[in-house]
């Protein structure tokens, strides 16, 4: 199994690692990696696995039956190998920065309208939100957007930790999403933005609100009752 030092450290830039297993050239599994495979709502991380003064691209990272396994441009790499990885740092922090505003905008709208979030997608450019709410009103998700941009200004603490599954399950609004419920393993992940909102979550993250900067809403979409939408970036 691949150690995730993503999980332990979401700064990590670089790490070395060794090949573990290549499967039709281009699919590389390594023994441990700083790369973030899609998931969560989150997009993969890119980069490069360099092997000497050779390198190559990291196209697309994905989880396939429990391995993070990394698309590489061309073939070559081989089981045993020693490489380095390198991320495209700044795409992964400004997804860092993304996921911790999407936590908090989420945790305020939920809180405050008894929304449920039915989806969510970060980009680098924007965030998705997709929510059930009664009454929809532009100038009410307006006004949560500010919230969110009044404590985004705080030096508010972001950690992350495990909890035995039962135990997690009994923090209230652990699970912001109706339908996604987290998988069924014996200990959670948790991303607490202290005194705010805690969520059950495996993604990348900053270490404090401060980092995210401001966020600004781009544009809303009105479904139905079951399929409200909203867009918002981070500024600049
Ligand atoms: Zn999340």
């Amino acid at each position: 199994m691949t150690r995730a030092l993503y999980l332990e450290d979401s700064y990590l830039k670089e790490c070395e690692a060794v090949v573990a297993s290549v499967k039709d050239g281009k699919f590389v599994v390594l023994d441990q990696t700083v790369f973030y495979p899609k998931g969560g709502g989150q997009p993969c991380d890119t980069g490069k696995i360099i092997r000497g003064d050779e390198v190559f691209n990291v196209v697309y990272v994905g989880k396939f039956s429990g391995e993070i396994s990394h698309e590489v441009d061309h073939v070559g790499l081989k089981q045993g190998q020693s490489v380095r990885c390198a991320l495209d740092w700044d795409r992964r922090y400004r997804l860092m920065r993304s996921h911790t505003a999407a936590h908090l905008f989420a945790s305020l709208l939920c809180n405050g309208t008894g929304a449920l979030v039915t989806g969510n997608q970060l980009e680098t450019d924007k965030i998705r939100f997709d929510f059930s709410l009664e009454q929809f009103d532009p100038d009410v998700l307006q006004e949560y957007v500010d919230k969110t941009n009044q404590l985004l200004s705080r030096d508010v603490p972001v950690k992350s930790y495990e909890l035995p599954r039962e135990e997690a399950l009994k923090i209230p609004g652990v699970v912001k999403m109706a339908e996604a419920f987290p998988p069924d393993i014996p200990r959670l992940r948790i991303v607490e933005l202290v005194d705010l909102d805690k969520q059950a979550d495996g993604g990348t993250h900053v270490r404090n609100l401060k980092e995210v900067g401001q966020i600004k809403l781009l544009k809303t979409e009105n479904k139905g009752k079951n399929n409200r939408r909203i867009y918002f970036t981070l500024t600049p």
